[in-house]
């Protein structure tokens, strides 16, 4: 991964954050948006404990929880490297889900696990 890629993904991961925040602050504030519902990913660590109506809040803090991860290994010497088989993670797949740090053959087979 070069520098200019590691900043562009940090920039992508800060403006996440900052959306998060936003999410979290207005659902605690009451004034909560059905529609961003959706914009939340579903979680593929928590997929079997969401209640019937997901919280919005527990999602984003359990999103944040992740990105804040993922900023630390763009810091760390393990940058861009699978956490699992340590094989280069495509710099595509991570922008499209930066809080994944799989590379694409151990994501297939982290859902194939928990689907069995
Ligand atoms: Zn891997």
């Amino acid at each position: 991964m070069t520098d200019k890629e590691r900043e562009e993904l940090k920039s992508i991961i800060l403006q996440r954050i900052e959306f998060l925040l936003v999410l979290i602050d207005s659902n605690a504030c009451g004034n909560a948006h059905p529609v961003l519902d959706n914009q939340v990913p579903v979680n593929m660590f928590d997929a079997g404990t969401r209640g019937p109506k997901s919280s919005v809040i527990d999602q984003s803090e359990i999103e944040l929880t992740q990105l804040t991860r993922t900023l630390t290994w763009l810091e760390s010497a393990h940058v861009g490297l699978c956490e699992r088989c340590k094989q280069a993670v495509s710099f595509e797949r991570m922008k499209s889900n930066p809080v994944s740090r799989l590379c694409d053959t151990c994501t297939e087979q982290q859902l194939g696990d928990l689907n069995d």
